[in-house]
């Protein structure tokens, strides 16, 4: 009997889709391969076999099926396998004594959600229905979204659970009810229900949204053996096969929103609950796609909580592109609104990268008098950034701030710094890989840039004595090209030559290899030891820096724009210059 059952689920449980729910896979011939998720790697050595349907790490020698995969990965015995497996190949597993207690509190956690659903089509569920309505939900939309109703009543879900044979325990553990002076009492009264589920579908909390009377707007169920705030994002699991598909996320503030954008099939959204976005969040949004859409209504947007949570997301490898609307809408009252599809997607093909984003909200700060904490502010969240990942904007950093280019990779070199020395985890984050933004040139195209500035970066990527002993900000001031100029700082900041080639390949960047290629072609025709090669198109290169700051600052003498200090410079250079 039981292995006629182990049979049925191997066959209808796709191991791809199972593994994909929390590997990126990528399809290798007839297999599949990703980062093992049991232990800790750069390169993929995780192979899945739909053929034979199972899976390998030749890293760290795991492997097995469909089962071994749930167990290792959700830490189940083999019946909890069963019947985690079974219930989502929709295979009845006949019902054991003594099943697991985690199993037994998610059993808890659907048989509230199934009274909840069951309230709000029910007699007592009309307030529930009439505030769905208001919001232009019908009850097809409630179904679809597991929406329910908590009755007002005291002890409704605890005397309706009980009777199911539910224990007190099970019911306390599951943050259903409180445990009051004179017994417990539902947690959620008066309430729409919104069943929250992890990534594998399973219910782990509920959130309720109040319709009338007194008590906070929204209240979620409190973290336990079951739900970690965290770890989760509202209709994830709902979502993760489109953002796979679509290559992106979608992050919205509520539940309102998620639900609005999934029904106007932006099935690839999901909501924070809350914008303080966490490492974890992150990691599991990034498990499906690279980039993440945050359209929160536009007085969230420009807060610094808010910005602070962007920059986590962005500093553990996802590209967050800020969605913004015209007038102060929030997302759900924007798609209903008249032509207000057309103003949705407009607004996000219009999605700025978060550091363009932080730039033009310093610019307004700016205009109101708040310069120099804005100022402050900006390059807080920069320096939070690798030089690699700021390179593409350093210009228009540097412009905003009015600081020249080698002096603001300096200061967020130093405000990098000081992130490192303040915290120790802050400075393992710091020194991990970070994704590139770098606009990619094909491998074909030659880099259209200077011999001497690709030599040097040459030189510097080979030699480790160079990395550590250069200045910092004479270096960063020999490279005009932003591009060139990213990855030297990324090098001169302690990222390793192998990582980053790594990560070069894994984003299908080839410019920067190509670049070093041509760098190194164009050493070979100089003479000498590195280190002599290295003198010498570092003493050319100031030169020639020096000579066009020379040509600037004649140009502003001439127009009478040059200030005192402008002039002092200009009579320095140009004694320099003609020595
Ligand atoms: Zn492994």
């Amino acid at each position: 009997m039981a292995d006629e059952i182990v049979a049925k689920i191997k066959d209808a449980v796709d191991i791809v889709e199972l593994v994909g729910d929390s590997v990126r896979l990528v399809k290798k011939g007839r297999n599949y391969s990703g980062l093992c998720p049991f232990h800790d790697e750069k390169t993929p050595s995780f192979i899945v076999s739909p053929d034979r349907g199972t899976w390998h790490c030749f890293g760290c020698g795991k492997g097995g099926d469909v089962f071994s995969f749930v167990m290792e990965k959700e830490g189940l015995s083999f019946p909890e396998a069963l019947e985690y497996l079974g219930r989502r190949a929709g295979i009845e597993i006949p019902r054991r004594k003594n099943r697991g207690q985690t199993t037994d509190l998610y059993s808890v956690m659907e048989m509230a959600v199934d009274f909840y659903r069951a309230e709000l089509k029910g007699a007592a569920g009309a307030v529930g229905k009439g505030y769905l309505s208001r919001r232009n939900l019908s009850s097809q939309d409630a179904d679809a979204f597991e929406l329910g109703w908590a009755p007002s009543a005291w002890r409704a879900l605890n005397d309706a659970l009980r009777r199911e044979g539910v224990t007190q325990e099970q019911l306390l553990k599951c943050g259903l009810v409180i445990q009051g002076e004179k017994g417990c009492y539902d947690r959620f009264r008066g309430r729409v229900i919104f069943p929250i589920r992890n990534v594998s579908g399973r219910a782990i909390a509920l959130g309720g949204r109040i319709v009338d009377g007194e008590g906070a707007k929204y209240l979620n169920s409190p973290e336990g053996p079951l739900y970690n705030k965290k770890e989760n994002l509202y209709l994830l699991d709902k979502a993760k096969n489109a953002i796979r598909e679509k290559g992106r996320s979608i992050l919205v503030e509520g539940y309102m929103d998620a639900i609005r954008l999934h029904m106007h099939g932006h099935r690839e959204t999901v909501a924070s609950l809350g914008t303080s976005l966490t490492e974890e969040q992150a990691l599991l949004l990034k498990r499906f796609s690279d980039k993440c859409y945050i359209c929160y209504d536009s007085d969230t947007a420009g807060q610094n909580a808010t910005l602070r949570g962007m920059y986590v997301l962005q500093r553990a490898g996802l590209q967050v592109f800020v969605v913004r609307f015209p007038g102060g809408k929030d997302p759900d009252e924007m798609l209903q609104s008249e032509g207000g599809e057309d103003l949705f997607n407009e607004a996000v093909e219009n999605a700025q990268p978060l550091v363009l984003h932080h730039i033009g909200l310093f610019k307004a700060a700016a205009e109101k008098g708040g310069q120099a904490k804005a100022a402050e502010e900006l390059l807080e969240g920069m320096a939070q950034l690798t030089a690699v990942e700021l390179a593409p904007y350093m210009q228009e950093i540097a412009h905003a701030v009015g600081l020249p280019d080698y002096q603001l990779a300096s200061e967020l070199n130093r405000l990098r710094r000081g992130r490192r020395l303040s915290s120790r985890t802050e400075e393992s984050l710091a020194g991990d890989v970070q994704p590139l933004d770098l606009e990619t040139a094909d491998a074909e195209t030659p880099p259209s840039c200077d011999p001497a500035e690709m030599g040097l970066l040459y030189l510097l990527w080979i030699s480790r004595e160079l990395r550590v002993s250069a200045s910092v900000a004479e270096v960063i001031r020999m490279f005009q090209d932003p591009r060139l100029k990213g990855i030297a700082g990324a090098l001169l900041t302690g990222e390793q030559p192998e990582s980053l080639e790594h990560l070069w390949l894994e984003m299908g960047d080839h410019f920067p290899m190509s670049a070093l290629s041509g760098g190194a072609s164009f050493c070979d025709t100089l003479s000498g030891t590195d280190m002599e090669k290295w003198q010498k198109l570092s003493a050319d290169q100031g030169r020639r820096v020096k000579q066009a700051r020379y040509i600037q600052l004649k140009a502003m003498m001439f127009r009478g724009e040059a200030s005192p200090e402008e002039l002092a410079e200009y009579w320095t250079l140009a004694a320099e210059l003609k020595r």
